[in-house]
């Protein structure tokens, strides 16, 4: 087992009080108090999450209170796919701080990564960077919109915050709900953008099929991600493909979540359907504020018809750890390394219910694994999970984004505490006690107005 740390114990009861002090503030100052609605502690443990870190390395994250965790939750939702503060991605980091991390030139690595990126996609020939998932969707489908001369855009899946996808929201309130996060708001989406984004459900080619029937004429893009939990379906990318192009309408992936963690690159290049746009952002530099949207010329150049431009997109942190992230990628093999961390991950959750008698539906990529309890009040469970899991030690929540800092060991201890966590919620299954066992609030999801 070597230096690697890994604990299955309960550890001494801890005081997460600094950091409750801390959220209480940030409410205060803070519109929601984070800037990512998934790094809310009331999405995982109301009133005890830790909710700030002062360290984070390899699989540990130290919070304010000095407390020590695995991290067998989402790695900085996705974004650290190599583990946290990552030798080599740092090393890179530091050398361009050292030398000037901007200046009135450009950084000449911007090239090196368009160059890469082309490599790793052949059909695409050019790249525009950004530093967020979002902002990078939004410039794919301006540039789309800009190319077609068309407004609108049909879509799958969740997308950012940007005003094209809420737009979404503004004719039908549920018109996300099945979108991978319910419920958002479009309040300050201009009305006047309504009927421009138009949602279909993943593999649903007869919905996509029935917004081509009305809309042909002023589609501009088809948006989705490849693929997220459920494979596609036989023909269903080759038939969106196909359609994208008898229409004109820009096919554009979304690889935010899964670029540069299934694979060397986009998920979609083992799919063997090509877009004309791919979008890059989280794990492409392991953490670092990096974006990027690849396509084929044609399309591109229509980036020179509108107006995208902004000075942060110019700095060189997020290019050179960008570059040391994929190499290193590429070097360890670390896509393979995900599948066996994630399978391992995937085969003890089942295992341990098995053994405790609580039914548990898995599912997701091997690199992408959540689970639910199949018991009723599931949101009770899954923070009871939580709050136990915390207390032995571990970030731990129904879905698991492994990284390549993630080695065995910690898989099996961490499958020793969630086989105690499990007997415990199985006991309370059976007593029919556990929302009293909550220490706290039960967790919420989805969007919704923090009142306090
Ligand atoms: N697209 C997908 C598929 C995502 O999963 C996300 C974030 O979770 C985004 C876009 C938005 O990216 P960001 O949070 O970096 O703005």
């Amino acid at each position: 087992m070597g230096s690697i740390n890994v604990k299955s114990q309960k550890v001494e009861v801890r005081s997460t009080a600094k950091g409750q002090e801390l959220y209480r503030r940030a409410k205060k100052r803070i519109p929601g108090g984070t800037q990512l609605l998934s790094k809310r502690p009331e999405m995982f443990l109301p009133e005890q999450w830790p909710s700030y870190f002062s360290t984070a390395r390899g699989v540990e994250v130290t919070d304010v209170d000095g407390n020590t965790y695995i991290d067998m939750s989402m790695m900085a939702i996705g974004a650290c796919v190599l583990g946290y503060a990552d030798p080599d991605v740092d090393r890179a980091v530091k050398a361009a701080i050292d030398a000037g991390s901007v200046s009135t030139l450009n950084a000449p690595e911007e090239v090196e990564l368009a160059d890469l990126l082309c490599e790793l996609h052949p059909w695409a020939d050019m790249a525009r960077f950004a530093r967020s998932g979002g902002e990078a969707m939004m410039m794919a489908v301006r540039i789309a919109r800009a190319h077609t001369r068309r407004d609108t855009v049909a879509f799958s899946g969740y997308h950012g915050w940007c005003d094209w996808y809420l737009a979404a929201n503004l004719g039908d309130e549920r018109a996300l709900d099945g979108q991978l996060m319910p419920g958002l708001d479009p309040a300050g989406v201009p009305r006047g953008l309504k009927g421009t984004a138009l949602p279909f459900h993943y593999n649903r080619l007869d919905e996509l099929t029935a917004i081509v029937d009305a809309r042909r004429g002023d589609l501009g893009a088809i948006v989705m991600e490849p693929q997220r939990g459920d494979a596609p379906a036989v023909g269903f990318l080759e038939a969106v493909r196909d359609i994208a192009t008898e229409i004109g309408a820009v096919l554009i992936f979304d690889e935010v979540t899964t670029g540069f963690r299934v694979t060397d690159g986009g998920i979609h290049t083992l799919l063997g359907v090509n877009p004309d746009i791919a979008v890059f952002a989280k794990s492409m530099a392991n953490g670092y504020a990096m974006a990027a949207v690849i396509g084929r010329a044609a399309v591109m150049e229509a980036a020179q018809s509108t107006f995208i431009s902004s000075t942060n997109w110019t700095e060189r942190i997020g290019t050179v750890a960008a570059l040391a992230t994929i190499r290193k990628f590429r070097r360890e093999r670390v896509a393979e390394h995900l599948k066996t961390i994630g399978n391992l991950t995937f085969d003890g959750w089942k295992r341990a219910a098995e053994k405790t008698g609580l039914k548990l539906h898995t599912e997701g990529l091997p690199s992408l694994t959540h689970f639910d309890f199949e018991h009723s009040d599931e949101p009770t469970l899954t923070t009871l999970f939580t709050q136990d899991m915390l207390e032995r030690g571990y970030l731990a929540y129904s879905q698991f984004k492994p990284s390549f800092a993630h080695q065995p060991a910690h898989v099996a201890a961490y499958m020793k505490a969630v086989e105690a966590t499990f007997t415990m919620i199985a006991e309370a299954v059976r007593a029919g006690d556990y929302a009293s066992r909550l220490k706290g609030p039960c967790a919420r999801r989805g969007f919704y107005r923090l009142t306090s």
